[in-house]
């Protein structure tokens, strides 16, 4: 009826219509932000326990001509709610493995690992893992020297399970390993987890930011680090920013870490200088 509409007007407030809005003209700034190029990665240092760089996350990041930069936080949500995230997602894998060949060439940098973050969205395509064969073969990058971050999501779905599966497995056989992004704040059971072909846990930087004052993070941080441990998995922490953080963590046995502590993510003409340095710190 005529009142029902007029009432669905008044719930859709002139702010949602501005989100709207500035949601659409943003989905446009990507598309146009890919054709100009204005996408670029940065890369984060992985770190083993006893401080040797063992590898480093690209993270997207994207400067806007007239905005300047904008988060992923901002518009990564964006891109996967308009399918963005697939030729955004085909970007990074590219990118990446162009990266990661350079790296192979580089003595400062050939025993590298790098983690490329993968959407929900970009792994379900059916053709994933051959896309990633492509990216790698392109570039002639080393399969073994690549890790994939999924998320719990991936796992919600029981009917999904068995083509997760059959995709990381075909995947790995050929070295790529899989770091199982945010866990924690997910909803995986551990008999899924247990069927994963996972090469390791991340611990979200959630649990990592009151480690030391909130008794119950603490708890979890501890127990996801027994859990990788007794399924054969490795671990490592993201959002590490005091050295304390890292000494309780290691206290747990956990191997790798990430975070401010160590470095922001920063241009690749930043990072491989610092692999000739003994010491990041
Ligand atoms: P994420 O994958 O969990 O990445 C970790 C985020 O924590 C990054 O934010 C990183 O800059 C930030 N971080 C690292 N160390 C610290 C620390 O010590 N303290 C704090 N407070 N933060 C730290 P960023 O780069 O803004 O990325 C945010 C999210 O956007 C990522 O979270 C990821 O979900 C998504 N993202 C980034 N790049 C990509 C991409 O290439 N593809 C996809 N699908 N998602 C991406
Ligand atoms: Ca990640
Ligand atoms: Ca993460
Ligand atoms: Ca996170």
């Amino acid at each position: 009826s005529k009142a029902a509409g007029r009432n669905t007007w008044r719930f859709f407030s002139p702010e949602m219509q501005q989100r709207v809005l500035a949601h659409a003209a943003l989905a446009q700034d990507i598309r146009v932000g890919l054709q100009r190029g204005e996408f670029l990665l940065h890369y984060q240092l992985q770190m083993s326990a006893a401080d040797l760089v063992i590898g480093a996350e690209a993270l997207l990041r994207w400067q806007h001509p007239e905005r300047g930069g904008i988060s992923p936080g901002e518009f990564i949500p964006v891109a996967e709610d308009t399918g963005l995230i697939l030729p955004l997602g085909q970007w990074v894998l590219e990118s990446a493995c162009q990266e990661l060949a350079r790296w192979g060439q580089d003595s400062r940098s050939s025993h590298l690992t790098l983690a490329v973050n993968i959407s929900v969205m970009q792994f379900r395509q059916p053709d994933f893992a051959e896309r990633v064969e492509a990216a790698l073969k392109q570039h002639g990058a080393d399969p073994a020297r690549l890790k994939l971050e999924i998320t719990e999501s991936l796992l919600l779905d029981d009917d999904e399970m068995e083509d997760t599966i059959s995709k990381m497995t075909r995947l790995q056989a050929q070295g790529v390993s899989f770091s199982l992004d945010d866990f924690g704040t997910g909803y995986s059971s551990l008999a899924y987890l247990k069927k994963l072909p996972l090469d390791q846990l991340k611990i979200d930087q959630s649990f990592v930011r009151d480690l030391l004052t909130d008794p119950q993070d603490c708890d979890i941080a501890r127990t996801i680090i027994s859990l990788a441990q007794s399924m054969k998995l490795s671990v490592i922490a993201e959002g590490v920013e005091l050295p304390e953080q890292k000494q309780r963590l290691a206290d747990f046995g956990c191997m790798a870490y990430q975070g401010y502590l160590f470095g922001r993510p920063m241009p690749v003409e930043e990072l491989l200088p610092l692999l000739e340095a003994p010491r990041v710190r």
